[in-house]
């Protein structure tokens, strides 16, 4: 079976053709400055990507022209378009009411577009996709899977925030979670690894990219997770706060008359690790100041990982135990020393890393970083949202 995967952002597409029998990507490539331009990077594995700059007005444009890449003599993998069995779209947003992974109907697709306000950024060019492939694959099965669907079973007093109540009820404001196809494949592949089901297993998985999230896995089910109503929530990231207190926003709306949208745009893109250091977004950069003693990146770094050991120390609290600790993501899978200063001092929980294999780690592969004898497992697990997209498409296409 061969399946394409598609992530559609405001002016990009991200695509990847998988065939499920050898678990193996076929060809991947992304579409940039859609409505602005246009550039395709498309890479046939094993061969030498090809770069473009065409001129991609929307993203059924940008999908015309991926199809026929994927078909062509010198860049494509399949000789036909009818060779593509299923799609899966990655939405990051599936609301209250699109709990898993589903194929697309017009009743799904009426859905999302309710759930607009709640994601304006995603949901747009997400519909947008899954409208561009119902248009030119109209025979061939659209699968969509959630961010949030993950999430579906966290229980109401960790997702409805302390506010009148009616903003929940009515306007649906409350803990969403995002991220959750990452985490739902790191869990399930770190219990692979330990040998062990995940149903006996209390796992805490940290999403460490740009965009970071931490979510506690109990049996399988995720059952809190950082992220809330939006990915603002959590610890501090490239670019976003996390949580705040949330009076500092009346307070710089009230004091310096920002608009709702200039407050948002400093929150969302001037903060986190960019906004402290006041150098740059990039986690590595900012690593390797403080390494040479810049005192802001230093702070940067500091309010970075003790976020994320106060997750950790939450959901511990909040499963009642703790057998495993994943990293992924950019930073979580590449670099050790923000996986050091987290797991530092915490033996109390049973965290105990083996800083030599922590620091000499083989990249790309599941990695045990633990100590010898250390009652929690410390992993790197490299996440791969793709392939959990595509495995997801392929059980609901096979039905
Ligand atoms: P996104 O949320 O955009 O998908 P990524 O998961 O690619 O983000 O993570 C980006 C972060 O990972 C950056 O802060 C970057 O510094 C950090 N990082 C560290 N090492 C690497 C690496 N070898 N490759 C990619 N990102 C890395």
């Amino acid at each position: 079976m061969k399946i394409l995967v598609l992530n559609a952002g405001s002016s990009s597409l991200k695509y990847q053709l998988f065939n499920m029998e050898s678990s193996s990507v076929l060809a991947k490539g992304t579409c940039e400055r859609i409505g602005a331009g246009g550039t395709i990077t498309h890479k046939k594995t094993g061969a030498e990507p090809l770069f473009e700059e065409i001129a991609l007005n929307d993203h059924g444009v940008a999908l015309a022209r991926v199809l026929e890449l994927l078909i062509s003599a010198e860049y494509g993998v399949i000789s036909s378009i009818d060779e593509i069995d299923a799609v899966g779209h990655r939405v990051a947003h599936g609301g209250e009411q699109l709990k898993k992974s589903t194929v697309v109907t017009e009743s799904v697709i009426k859905y999302l577009e309710t759930i607009v306000p709640i994601n304006p950024l995603h949901g747009p060019p997400a519909i947008a996709g899954i409208k561009a492939c119902m248009k030119l694959m109209p025979t061939v099965t659209q699968v969509t899977v959630f961010d949030t669907s993950f999430y579906s079973n966290i229980e109401d007093f960790r997702y409805v925030y302390p506010i009148p109540y009616e903003f929940y009820e009515k306007d649906r404001i409350r803990r969403y979670g995002f991220h959750g196809t990452s985490h739902r494949y790191v869990s399930a592949e770190l219990a692979k690894c330990l040998g062990k089901p995940i149903e006996e297993l209390k796992i805490i998985t940290c999403h460490l990219g740009n965009g970071s999230s931490i979510t506690a896995v109990d049996g399988g089910v995720a059952i809190d997770t950082s992220m809330g109503f939006t990915p603002q929530e959590g610890i501090a990231m490239g670019t976003r706060s996390g949580s705040i207190d949330p009076t500092v926003v009346t307070y710089l709306m009230k004091t310096k008359g920002y608009t709702a949208e200039e407050v948002e745009d400093i929150l969302n893109k001037k903060s986190g690790l960019l906004g402290i250091s006041g150098l740059s977004n990039d986690c590595r950069n900012v690593s390797e100041a403080a390494a040479n003693g810049d005192e802001r990146a230093t702070l940067a770094i500091k309010i970075l990982t003790n976020g994320i050991k106060k997750h950790i120390g939450a959901y511990a609290a909040e499963m009642n135990g703790l057998d495993a600790v994943v990293f992924t993501a950019g930073i979580g899978e590449n670099q050790w020393n923000i996986r050091e200063k987290v797991c530092r001092d915490m033996e109390y929980l049973g965290i105990e890393i083996d800083e030599d294999k922590n620091r000499n780690f083989t990249r790309g592969i599941p990695f045990d970083i633990s100590k010898e004898g250390a009652r929690v497992a410390t992993w790197i697990i490299p996440t791969d949202e793709e392939y959990m997209i595509a495995l997801d498409t392929q059980v609901l296409a096979s039905k």
